[in-house]
Protein backbone atom coordinates (compact mmCIF):
# COMPACT_ATOMS: atom_id res chain seq x y z
CA UNK A 1 0.00 0.00 0.00
CA UNK A 2 1.57 3.48 -1.06
CA UNK A 3 2.37 5.78 2.01
CA UNK A 4 -0.52 8.47 2.44
CA UNK A 5 2.96 10.94 3.75
CA UNK A 6 4.50 12.03 0.58
CA UNK A 7 7.89 14.23 1.03
CA UNK A 8 9.08 16.54 -1.54
CA UNK A 9 12.79 17.96 -1.27
CA UNK A 10 14.37 20.29 -3.58
CA UNK A 11 14.82 24.06 -3.34
CA UNK A 12 11.74 25.47 -2.00
CA UNK A 13 10.52 28.93 -1.74
CA UNK A 14 7.32 30.66 -0.87
CA UNK A 15 6.36 34.14 0.01
CA UNK A 16 4.59 34.93 4.05
CA UNK A 17 3.23 37.99 3.00
CA UNK A 18 3.90 40.59 0.01
CA UNK A 19 7.63 41.57 -0.62
CA UNK A 20 6.83 44.89 -2.77
CA UNK A 21 10.03 46.01 -3.85
CA UNK A 22 11.92 45.28 -0.85
CA UNK A 23 15.05 42.87 -1.49
CA UNK A 24 16.18 43.38 2.22
CA UNK A 25 12.94 41.67 3.66
CA UNK A 26 10.87 40.45 1.28
CA UNK A 27 8.61 38.17 3.67
CA UNK A 28 9.69 34.60 2.02
CA UNK A 29 11.12 31.52 3.20
CA UNK A 30 13.62 29.90 1.23
CA UNK A 31 15.42 26.34 1.46
CA UNK A 32 18.37 25.98 -0.38
CA UNK A 33 17.55 21.97 0.57
CA UNK A 34 13.91 21.91 1.85
CA UNK A 35 11.46 19.50 2.42
CA UNK A 36 7.75 20.04 1.66
CA UNK A 37 6.07 17.21 3.69
CA UNK A 38 2.28 16.43 2.92
CA UNK A 39 -0.54 14.29 3.77
CA UNK A 40 -3.68 13.43 1.92
CA UNK A 41 -2.93 16.43 -0.41
CA UNK A 42 -2.56 19.11 2.65
CA UNK A 43 0.69 20.84 3.62
CA UNK A 44 2.11 19.24 6.75
CA UNK A 45 5.48 20.85 7.41
CA UNK A 46 8.23 22.42 5.43
CA UNK A 47 11.69 23.10 6.22
CA UNK A 48 15.27 22.29 5.75
CA UNK A 49 16.04 18.64 4.15
CA UNK A 50 18.98 18.80 6.78
CA UNK A 51 16.54 19.25 10.06
CA UNK A 52 13.48 17.06 8.85
CA UNK A 53 15.03 13.30 6.93
CA UNK A 54 15.67 12.37 10.06
CA UNK A 55 11.95 13.20 11.47
CA UNK A 56 9.88 12.07 8.82
CA UNK A 57 6.99 9.60 8.98
CA UNK A 58 8.34 6.13 9.19
CA UNK A 59 6.17 5.20 6.03
CA UNK A 60 6.95 8.55 4.44
CA UNK A 61 7.83 8.38 0.76
CA UNK A 62 10.75 10.84 -0.84
CA UNK A 63 10.54 12.02 -4.05
CA UNK A 64 14.12 14.05 -4.50
CA UNK A 65 14.41 16.61 -7.41
CA UNK A 66 18.04 17.79 -7.16
CA UNK A 67 18.78 20.87 -9.32
CA UNK A 68 15.25 21.90 -9.28
CA UNK A 69 13.07 24.51 -7.58
CA UNK A 70 9.56 23.77 -5.79
CA UNK A 71 7.29 26.64 -5.64
CA UNK A 72 3.24 26.93 -4.46
CA UNK A 73 1.40 26.26 -8.17
CA UNK A 74 1.11 29.69 -10.20
CA UNK A 75 -2.58 31.32 -10.11
CA UNK A 76 -4.26 32.99 -13.37
CA UNK A 77 -6.51 35.24 -12.37
CA UNK A 78 -7.91 36.12 -15.78
CA UNK A 79 -8.20 33.49 -19.04
CA UNK A 80 -10.38 32.38 -21.80
CA UNK A 81 -10.77 28.40 -22.21
CA UNK A 82 -12.76 29.03 -24.88
CA UNK A 83 -10.42 31.21 -27.13
CA UNK A 84 -7.07 28.45 -26.80
CA UNK A 85 -8.21 27.89 -30.58
CA UNK A 86 -7.48 31.30 -31.75
CA UNK A 87 -4.67 32.55 -29.53
CA UNK A 88 -1.93 34.17 -31.84
CA UNK A 89 -4.87 35.42 -34.17
CA UNK A 90 -3.20 38.92 -36.39
CA UNK A 91 -3.58 42.62 -36.49
CA UNK A 92 -6.61 43.44 -34.40
CA UNK A 93 -7.40 45.60 -31.37
CA UNK A 94 -9.91 44.63 -28.85
CA UNK A 95 -13.25 45.61 -30.43
CA UNK A 96 -12.28 44.51 -34.10
CA UNK A 97 -10.53 41.13 -32.73
CA UNK A 98 -13.71 40.11 -30.66
CA UNK A 99 -16.02 40.44 -33.76
CA UNK A 100 -12.99 39.17 -36.31
CA UNK A 101 -12.14 36.38 -34.30
CA UNK A 102 -13.65 35.95 -30.63
CA UNK A 103 -17.35 35.79 -31.78
CA UNK A 104 -17.49 33.03 -33.85
CA UNK A 105 -14.53 30.73 -32.10
CA UNK A 106 -16.77 30.99 -29.22
CA UNK A 107 -20.20 30.16 -31.21
CA UNK A 108 -18.88 26.64 -31.42
CA UNK A 109 -19.25 26.04 -27.50
CA UNK A 110 -23.03 25.48 -27.84
CA UNK A 111 -21.82 21.72 -29.07
CA UNK A 112 -20.57 20.43 -25.42
CA UNK A 113 -18.42 17.83 -27.46
CA UNK A 114 -16.40 20.68 -28.94
CA UNK A 115 -16.21 22.41 -25.54
CA UNK A 116 -15.23 19.65 -23.22
CA UNK A 117 -12.55 18.40 -25.59
CA UNK A 118 -11.45 22.16 -25.92
CA UNK A 119 -11.53 22.08 -22.08
CA UNK A 120 -9.49 19.05 -21.66
CA UNK A 121 -6.51 20.30 -23.91
CA UNK A 122 -6.55 23.50 -21.96
CA UNK A 123 -6.10 21.89 -18.49
CA UNK A 124 -3.37 20.25 -19.81
CA UNK A 125 -1.52 23.55 -21.08
CA UNK A 126 -2.11 24.96 -17.49
CA UNK A 127 -0.84 22.31 -15.78
CA UNK A 128 2.36 21.70 -18.18
CA UNK A 129 2.72 25.79 -17.47
CA UNK A 130 2.83 25.28 -13.59
CA UNK A 131 -0.71 26.83 -13.27
CA UNK A 132 -3.03 24.94 -11.31
CA UNK A 133 -5.60 27.09 -10.17
CA UNK A 134 -7.30 30.14 -13.10
CA UNK A 135 -10.37 32.27 -12.95
CA UNK A 136 -11.79 31.03 -16.19
CA UNK A 137 -14.08 32.47 -18.85
CA UNK A 138 -16.58 30.29 -20.42
CA UNK A 139 -18.94 31.53 -23.19
CA UNK A 140 -22.55 32.26 -23.33
CA UNK A 141 -23.80 28.99 -23.19
CA UNK A 142 -24.33 27.04 -20.33
CA UNK A 143 -22.72 24.04 -21.79
CA UNK A 144 -19.40 25.69 -22.01
CA UNK A 145 -19.73 25.87 -18.12
CA UNK A 146 -20.57 22.26 -17.60
CA UNK A 147 -18.21 20.97 -20.29
CA UNK A 148 -15.01 22.71 -18.29
CA UNK A 149 -16.43 22.36 -14.59
CA UNK A 150 -16.65 18.24 -15.66
CA UNK A 151 -13.28 18.19 -16.66
CA UNK A 152 -11.77 20.24 -13.98
CA UNK A 153 -13.41 18.40 -11.56
CA UNK A 154 -12.55 15.10 -12.36
CA UNK A 155 -8.81 16.49 -12.36
CA UNK A 156 -9.15 17.36 -8.35
CA UNK A 157 -8.06 21.18 -9.34
CA UNK A 158 -8.97 24.32 -7.63
CA UNK A 159 -10.84 26.07 -10.72
CA UNK A 160 -13.51 29.32 -10.83
CA UNK A 161 -15.52 29.89 -13.90
CA UNK A 162 -18.93 31.12 -14.86
CA UNK A 163 -21.19 31.44 -18.45
CA UNK A 164 -20.98 35.01 -20.28
CA UNK A 165 -23.46 37.04 -20.17
CA UNK A 166 -23.79 38.86 -23.20
CA UNK A 167 -27.53 40.31 -24.07
CA UNK A 168 -26.34 43.07 -27.00
CA UNK A 169 -23.54 44.43 -29.28
CA UNK A 170 -22.65 40.97 -30.52
CA UNK A 171 -24.03 38.84 -33.07
CA UNK A 172 -27.59 37.12 -31.96
CA UNK A 173 -26.63 33.96 -32.34
CA UNK A 174 -24.27 34.50 -28.81
CA UNK A 175 -26.68 36.87 -27.31
CA UNK A 176 -28.72 35.79 -24.04
CA UNK A 177 -31.60 37.90 -22.34
CA UNK A 178 -31.43 39.31 -19.07
CA UNK A 179 -34.16 36.68 -17.81
CA UNK A 180 -31.70 33.71 -19.45
CA UNK A 181 -28.82 35.17 -17.81
CA UNK A 182 -30.23 34.86 -14.12
CA UNK A 183 -31.78 31.62 -14.83
CA UNK A 184 -28.90 30.06 -16.41
CA UNK A 185 -26.24 31.28 -13.91
CA UNK A 186 -28.65 30.33 -11.11
CA UNK A 187 -28.78 26.98 -12.16
CA UNK A 188 -24.93 26.87 -12.60
CA UNK A 189 -24.46 28.10 -9.05
CA UNK A 190 -26.82 25.66 -7.55
CA UNK A 191 -25.12 22.91 -9.00
CA UNK A 192 -21.13 23.65 -9.20
CA UNK A 193 -20.70 26.85 -6.68
CA UNK A 194 -18.81 24.77 -4.09
CA UNK A 195 -18.52 21.55 -5.27
CA UNK A 196 -14.97 20.23 -4.37
CA UNK A 197 -12.91 22.97 -5.31
CA UNK A 198 -15.18 24.57 -7.40
CA UNK A 199 -16.56 27.98 -7.69
CA UNK A 200 -18.73 29.76 -9.65
CA UNK A 201 -18.21 33.71 -11.18
CA UNK A 202 -21.21 35.73 -12.49
CA UNK A 203 -19.41 36.99 -15.67
CA UNK A 204 -20.72 39.63 -17.56
CA UNK A 205 -18.40 39.94 -20.53
CA UNK A 206 -18.22 43.99 -20.04
CA UNK A 207 -20.16 46.45 -20.16
CA UNK A 208 -20.63 47.50 -23.93
CA UNK A 209 -22.50 43.53 -23.84
CA UNK A 210 -24.79 43.93 -21.41
CA UNK A 211 -28.29 45.87 -21.00
CA UNK A 212 -29.03 48.22 -17.85
CA UNK A 213 -31.52 45.53 -17.34
CA UNK A 214 -28.59 42.15 -17.37
CA UNK A 215 -26.32 44.48 -14.92
CA UNK A 216 -29.10 44.40 -12.99
CA UNK A 217 -29.96 40.75 -13.05
CA UNK A 218 -25.90 40.06 -11.97
CA UNK A 219 -26.45 42.03 -9.34
CA UNK A 220 -29.31 40.63 -7.93
CA UNK A 221 -26.70 37.31 -8.59
CA UNK A 222 -25.05 38.44 -5.94
CA UNK A 223 -27.07 39.82 -3.78
CA UNK A 224 -28.90 36.02 -3.72
CA UNK A 225 -25.28 34.15 -4.15
CA UNK A 226 -22.54 36.58 -1.76
CA UNK A 227 -19.60 34.20 -2.01
CA UNK A 228 -20.15 33.30 -5.65
CA UNK A 229 -16.87 35.40 -7.65
CA UNK A 230 -17.84 38.81 -10.31
CA UNK A 231 -15.50 37.73 -13.20
CA UNK A 232 -15.24 40.72 -15.83
CA UNK A 233 -13.30 43.19 -17.57
CA UNK A 234 -12.69 46.90 -17.41
CA UNK A 235 -10.83 49.97 -19.03
CA UNK A 236 -9.08 47.98 -21.33
CA UNK A 237 -8.51 49.87 -24.55
CA UNK A 238 -9.79 53.53 -25.25
CA UNK A 239 -11.83 52.78 -28.07
CA UNK A 240 -13.93 50.77 -25.44
CA UNK A 241 -13.64 53.07 -22.70
CA UNK A 242 -14.79 56.02 -24.94
CA UNK A 243 -18.27 53.28 -26.41
CA UNK A 244 -18.98 52.94 -22.04
CA UNK A 245 -19.36 56.46 -21.98
CA UNK A 246 -21.60 56.75 -24.65
CA UNK A 247 -23.55 53.74 -23.89
CA UNK A 248 -23.65 54.83 -19.89
CA UNK A 249 -23.61 58.84 -19.77
CA UNK A 250 -25.29 58.38 -16.27
CA UNK A 251 -21.90 56.71 -15.03
CA UNK A 252 -19.02 58.66 -13.78
CA UNK A 253 -16.29 56.37 -15.21
CA UNK A 254 -16.65 52.79 -17.10
CA UNK A 255 -15.68 50.97 -13.49
CA UNK A 256 -18.65 53.21 -11.65
CA UNK A 257 -20.82 51.63 -14.36
CA UNK A 258 -19.96 48.38 -12.38
CA UNK A 259 -20.49 50.11 -8.76
CA UNK A 260 -23.75 51.31 -9.85
CA UNK A 261 -25.35 47.89 -10.17
CA UNK A 262 -23.50 46.54 -7.16
CA UNK A 263 -20.64 44.30 -8.47
CA UNK A 264 -17.76 45.77 -7.57
CA UNK A 265 -17.28 44.03 -3.57
CA UNK A 266 -15.01 41.15 -2.20
CA UNK A 267 -14.32 38.24 -4.98
CA UNK A 268 -15.35 40.82 -7.57
CA UNK A 269 -12.01 40.33 -10.45
CA UNK A 270 -11.52 42.37 -12.90
CA UNK A 271 -9.15 42.00 -16.14
CA UNK A 272 -7.06 44.92 -16.98
CA UNK A 273 -7.88 48.02 -15.18
CA UNK A 274 -5.14 50.34 -17.11
CA UNK A 275 -7.50 53.12 -18.45
CA UNK A 276 -8.47 54.19 -14.59
CA UNK A 277 -8.23 57.05 -12.46
CA UNK A 278 -7.29 57.90 -9.05
CA UNK A 279 -11.42 57.96 -7.09
CA UNK A 280 -11.97 54.61 -9.31
CA UNK A 281 -8.71 52.44 -7.73
CA UNK A 282 -10.22 53.97 -4.49
CA UNK A 283 -13.14 52.33 -4.69
CA UNK A 284 -12.09 49.17 -6.34
CA UNK A 285 -10.17 49.04 -2.21
CA UNK A 286 -12.69 49.84 -0.69
CA UNK A 287 -15.12 47.27 -2.09
CA UNK A 288 -12.55 44.68 -1.91
CA UNK A 289 -12.63 44.54 -5.92
CA UNK A 290 -9.45 42.85 -7.55
CA UNK A 291 -7.18 44.01 -10.75
CA UNK A 292 -6.10 40.93 -12.69
CA UNK A 293 -2.95 42.56 -14.40
CA UNK A 294 -2.65 40.70 -17.78
CA UNK A 295 0.41 41.71 -19.26
CA UNK A 296 0.87 39.49 -22.34
CA UNK A 297 -2.76 40.52 -24.14
CA UNK A 298 -2.40 44.09 -23.32
CA UNK A 299 0.79 44.29 -25.08
CA UNK A 300 -0.06 41.57 -27.76
CA UNK A 301 -3.64 43.05 -28.64
CA UNK A 302 -1.96 46.91 -28.12
CA UNK A 303 -4.17 48.02 -25.02
CA UNK A 304 -1.81 49.71 -22.64
CA UNK A 305 0.59 49.42 -20.10
CA UNK A 306 -1.01 48.84 -16.50
CA UNK A 307 0.56 50.97 -13.69
CA UNK A 308 1.23 48.37 -10.85
CA UNK A 309 2.63 50.35 -8.73
CA UNK A 310 -0.22 53.04 -9.00
CA UNK A 311 -2.53 50.12 -8.33
CA UNK A 312 -0.84 48.23 -4.80
CA UNK A 313 -0.38 52.14 -3.73
CA UNK A 314 -3.89 52.35 -3.96
CA UNK A 315 -4.24 49.41 -1.65
CA UNK A 316 -6.18 47.14 -4.39
CA UNK A 317 -5.54 43.24 -4.87
CA UNK A 318 -3.68 42.44 -7.70
CA UNK A 319 -3.17 39.17 -9.63
CA UNK A 320 -1.43 38.49 -13.15
CA UNK A 321 -3.62 36.58 -16.00
CA UNK A 322 -2.55 35.58 -19.12
CA UNK A 323 -6.19 36.32 -20.84
CA UNK A 324 -5.60 33.96 -23.50
CA UNK A 325 -6.69 34.31 -26.43
CA UNK A 326 -5.80 38.00 -26.21
CA UNK A 327 -2.42 36.93 -24.64
CA UNK A 328 -0.58 35.25 -27.04
CA UNK A 329 1.13 32.14 -24.20
CA UNK A 330 -0.31 30.27 -21.40
CA UNK A 331 2.93 30.51 -19.30
CA UNK A 332 2.86 32.72 -16.61
CA UNK A 333 6.63 33.13 -16.10
CA UNK A 334 6.52 34.37 -18.94
CA UNK A 335 3.82 36.41 -17.89
CA UNK A 336 6.43 37.77 -15.47
CA UNK A 337 8.80 38.59 -18.23
CA UNK A 338 6.34 41.00 -19.77
CA UNK A 339 5.15 42.44 -16.71
CA UNK A 340 8.74 43.13 -15.85
CA UNK A 341 8.92 45.14 -19.22
CA UNK A 342 5.60 47.15 -18.63
CA UNK A 343 7.04 48.07 -15.48
CA UNK A 344 10.16 49.23 -17.33
CA UNK A 345 8.30 51.33 -19.84
CA UNK A 346 6.75 53.09 -16.78
CA UNK A 347 10.39 54.11 -15.66
CA UNK A 348 9.02 51.87 -12.70
CA UNK A 349 11.01 48.60 -10.82
CA UNK A 350 9.23 44.71 -10.24
CA UNK A 351 11.53 42.89 -8.38
CA UNK A 352 11.41 39.22 -8.73
CA UNK A 353 10.10 38.79 -5.50
CA UNK A 354 7.06 40.98 -6.14
CA UNK A 355 6.64 39.32 -9.54
CA UNK A 356 6.71 35.72 -8.47
CA UNK A 357 4.52 37.30 -5.31
CA UNK A 358 2.01 38.29 -7.48
CA UNK A 359 2.29 34.93 -9.78
CA UNK A 360 1.69 32.51 -6.63
CA UNK A 361 0.33 34.07 -2.93
CA UNK A 362 -0.80 37.61 -4.28
CA UNK A 363 -2.92 35.87 -7.03
CA UNK A 364 -5.02 34.21 -4.04
CA UNK A 365 -5.34 37.14 -1.98
CA UNK A 366 -7.04 38.60 -5.66
CA UNK A 367 -9.39 35.72 -5.70
CA UNK A 368 -9.53 35.32 -1.72
CA UNK A 369 -8.60 32.03 -1.73
CA UNK A 370 -5.36 32.83 0.21
CA UNK A 371 -6.91 30.45 3.12
CA UNK A 372 -5.87 27.50 1.00
CA UNK A 373 -3.12 27.64 -1.66
CA UNK A 374 -0.83 30.36 -2.63
CA UNK A 375 1.82 29.75 -0.23
CA UNK A 376 3.47 26.28 1.80
CA UNK A 377 1.56 27.29 5.02
CA UNK A 378 0.90 24.22 7.24
CA UNK A 379 -2.81 22.94 6.46
CA UNK A 380 -3.15 24.49 3.04
CA UNK A 381 -3.50 22.60 -0.33
CA UNK A 382 -0.66 21.06 -1.71
CA UNK A 383 -0.85 22.56 -4.93
CA UNK A 384 2.93 23.17 -6.60
CA UNK A 385 5.31 22.89 -9.53
CA UNK A 386 8.40 21.83 -9.54
CA UNK A 387 10.96 24.15 -12.21
CA UNK A 388 14.02 22.52 -13.87
CA UNK A 389 16.92 24.95 -13.02
CA UNK A 390 18.90 23.42 -15.75
CA UNK A 391 16.11 23.35 -18.40
CA UNK A 392 18.28 25.08 -21.17
CA UNK A 393 21.66 25.41 -21.80
CA UNK A 394 21.47 29.51 -21.11
CA UNK A 395 19.74 29.32 -17.75
CA UNK A 396 22.54 26.62 -16.48
CA UNK A 397 25.01 28.82 -17.49
CA UNK A 398 23.56 32.48 -16.33
CA UNK A 399 22.23 30.62 -12.66
CA UNK A 400 26.79 29.91 -12.38
CA UNK A 401 27.15 33.79 -12.05
CA UNK A 402 24.28 34.72 -9.88
CA UNK A 403 25.18 37.15 -6.70
CA UNK A 404 22.12 36.50 -4.20
CA UNK A 405 18.92 34.75 -4.02
CA UNK A 406 17.04 38.15 -5.57
CA UNK A 407 19.42 38.07 -8.59
CA UNK A 408 18.96 33.82 -9.23
CA UNK A 409 15.23 33.84 -8.85
CA UNK A 410 15.54 37.59 -11.54
CA UNK A 411 17.40 35.00 -13.83
CA UNK A 412 15.12 32.53 -13.96
CA UNK A 413 11.84 34.39 -14.42
CA UNK A 414 13.25 36.73 -16.80
CA UNK A 415 14.46 33.07 -19.00
CA UNK A 416 11.72 30.75 -17.99
CA UNK A 417 8.93 29.44 -19.59
CA UNK A 418 7.21 26.14 -20.26
CA UNK A 419 10.35 24.52 -20.50
CA UNK A 420 11.24 24.98 -16.86
CA UNK A 421 7.63 22.99 -15.74
CA UNK A 422 8.94 19.33 -14.47
CA UNK A 423 6.40 18.78 -12.78
CA UNK A 424 3.11 20.36 -11.37
CA UNK A 425 1.14 18.51 -8.27
CA UNK A 426 -2.63 19.17 -7.23
CA UNK A 427 -3.46 17.92 -3.65
CA UNK A 428 -0.31 16.51 -3.44
CA UNK A 429 -0.71 14.05 -6.85
CA UNK A 430 1.47 14.82 -10.30
CA UNK A 431 -1.61 15.91 -11.99
CA UNK A 432 1.74 16.78 -15.14
CA UNK A 433 5.10 15.60 -15.28
CA UNK A 434 7.49 15.57 -18.71
ZN1 LIG B 1 -10.19 38.73 -21.17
Amino acid sequence: MKSVYLAFRAAVLHFLDDPDNDLESPHLEYFPDGILLTHQGYIVELGAAEQMLASLPADCELIHYPDHLLIPGLIDTHIHYPQTDMIAAYGEQLLQWLETYTFPTERQFADKAHAREVAEFFLDELLRNGTTTALVFGTVHPASVEAFFEAAEARNLRMIAGKVLMDRHCPAYLQDTPETAYTDSKTLIEKWHGRGRLSYAVTPRFAPTSSREQLAKAGELLTEYPDVYLHTHVAENHAEVAWVADLFPESRSYLDVYQQYGLLRPRAVLAHCIHLDAEDRACMATTGTAAAFCPSSNLFIGSGLFDLHLTKEADVRVGLGTDVGGGNYFSLLRGINDAYKITQLLGKKLSAFQALYLATLGGAKALYLDDKIGNFAVGKEADFVVLNLKATPLLTRRLQHCQSLHDQLFAILMLGDDRLVTASYVMGKAAFKV
